[in-house]
């Protein structure tokens, strides 16, 4: 086995700072600040569709019957934990505690659940932009995280620049499908000459999809050719 300055690096600041999980407090006992028994409580996702990340019939070979009547303008959405218990604890942490540590484990979950391998390879990772005045607020970006943490372990470029959310909109939950989108129209704006061909949109979590539809929609009316996505957690249907 061989041994590269980072795999040294780690093993050092792991000895310096053990791993402490970001869910039950106690000791990791590994490089990560996640302990395996909290590791093993979040819920993957089991016959998911390839195109919206929703539970699919047992065996069925995707896409789900939504996806082929109407297939989504987004290529494919893979998520590594269903938004369940522990896995909305991760998330939010992260978003509404602002511990930061809670991204980096989010990202090396996704990084091992994935099939991180199956997209082009020339594909940059895109955060979801929040709106600069939400972001002043929260002090960080939580998608710009855990794309910051994917890109350094799997080596993807990031772009940042191509899209902003230029409006303000009120909080998604509690709104209708319907409302969600009349909330996000015209939302986000994409720099044309700055939006790459392939494109990974990173997002925390997906709950019907409407933000990450309109953040396809933008991109793709912007120049791009391919949009993929990829979310630490996809909201079970109801
Ligand atoms: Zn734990
Ligand atoms: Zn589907």
């Amino acid at each position: 086995m061989s041994t590269t300055l980072p795999s040294l690096l780690g093993r050092l600041t792991w000895l310096l700072a053990p791993g402490r999980c970001v869910l039950c407090g106690l000791a990791s006992h590994r490089q990560r600040d996640l302990c395996d028994v909290c590791e093993a409580d979040l819920p993957p996702l089991i016959d998911a569709c390839p195109r919206c990340a929703l539970p699919m019939a047992p065996g069925m070979a995707g896409p789900c019957g939504s996806c082929t009547l109407k297939p989504p303008r987004h290529l494919s959405l893979q998520a590594a934990a269903s938004y369940e218990d522990p896995a909305d604890l991760l998330v939010q942490a992260l978003k509404f505690r602002g511990l930061r540590a809670a991204g980096r484990v989010m990202a090396e979950v996704m990084y091992e659940r994935l099939p991180t391998g199956a997209l082009p390879l020339d594909a940059c990772l895109l955060p979801v932009p929040l709106h600069p005045w939400r972001q002043w607020r929260r002090g960080f970006n939580q998608s710009s995280l855990i794309a910051e943490h994917l890109a350094r372990l799997g080596g993807w470029r990031i772009v940042t620049g191509a899209l902003r959310r230029h409006r303000s909109t009120r909080p998604q939950s509690g709104l209708s499908r319907a409302a969600r989108r009349r909330n996000l129209a015209g939302a986000f704006r994409a720099r044309p000459g700055a939006v790459p061909a392939q494109i990974i949109i990173v997002d925390d979590v997906v709950t019907t999809g409407t933000t990450l539809d309109v953040v396809t929609g933008t991109l793709l009316a912007a120049g791009a050719a391919g949009v993929h996505a990829w979310a630490f957690a996809r909201t079970p249907p109801r």
